[in-house]
């Protein structure tokens, strides 16, 4: 399996369908499987903060969610096969999971998002079994954290998607993963739960042709113009590592 290290995260070269493949096939060697889409924002953040980068790197799958990594990734002189955006990525996964006959639980959105979320799924995958599901909203310590661990494991769930945001969600499962017990494939799917539940919809074709797709978000949630600057940040980042790179005759 290739790895392709951009600026210190180890990402799968893989294809959307290779990368639910390869998931899955480690996951039904009894291994758990972990896996984090990072896009340019989370790679700005395990730059300056060292909890998120442990988080990131805890994964077994590292998948590119992002024009920014892809970017990154030629630049060094190692391109990666395609983005592989984590929306995407849980489809193929629940997609796989009907045909093997695996239970997906969805942990997270606004209360109610997770269960929209989980009937529209069955509505586009008719035999897709859903385990249970739980918002994101939750003490993530103490008593209300162990209640929906409990409540996962108790479901009996093959597959778990965890969708309560970057760095949030990468955290939690890096902290949780030990007493997670029952499921084998945990994907950190951040808002993929409120376009699977409808209440956000997917950038039209056009965009996601002209790699556009964070200008769409950018204009259905003009808030998130703080958090993109940061993109600017990454990409100067790029070249200040490709310029200690070259310095170091690496
Ligand atoms: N969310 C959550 N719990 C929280 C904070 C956020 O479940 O404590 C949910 C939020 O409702 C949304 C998702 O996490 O559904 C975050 O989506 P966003 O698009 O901000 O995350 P990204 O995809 O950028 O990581």
């Amino acid at each position: 399996m290739q790895k392709i290290a951009i600026m210190e995260i180890p990402f799968n070269n893989v294809t959307l369908v290779e990368a639910a493949e390869l998931a899955f096939s480690f996951s039904e060697n009894g291994k758990q499987v972990l896996a984090v889409t990072p896009n340019a924002e989370i790679m700005e953040l395990c730059r300056k903060d060292c909890t998120v980068k442990k988080a990131v790197l805890s994964a077994d799958i590292i998948l590119p969610d992002g024009e920014g990594v892809l970017f990154a990734a030629k630049k060094l002189g190692t391109p990666l096969k395609e983005k592989v955006a984590g929306v995407d990525f849980g489809l193929e996964c629940a997609r796989i999971a009907v045909e093997r006959g695996k239970s997906l639980f969805l942990l997270g959105g606004k209360p109610g998002v997770a269960k929209k979320a989980a009937s529209e799924l069955c509505t586009r995958f008719p035999r897709l079994k859903i385990a249970g599901t739980h918002s994101g909203y939750f003490a993530r310590t103490g008593k209300e954290n162990a209640t929906v661990i409990s409540k996962i494991n108790e479901s009996g769930a093959d597959l778990l998607f965890v969708c309560l945001g970057a760095p949030l969600q990468e955290k939690w499962v890096c902290e949780n993963r030990d007493l997670l017990k029952t499921p084998k494939l945990i994907a950190c799917l951040g808002g993929s739960i409120d376009i699977y539940a409808g209440k956000l919809s997917r950038a039209p074709r056009l965009f996601i042709k002209m790699r556009a797709e964070w200008l769409w978000r950018l204009l259905r949630e003009p808030w998130r113009i703080k958090r993109m600057a940061c993109l600017t940040r990454f990409i100067i980042s790029v070249y200040e590592y490709k310029r200690k790179l070259k310095k170091r005759g690496t």
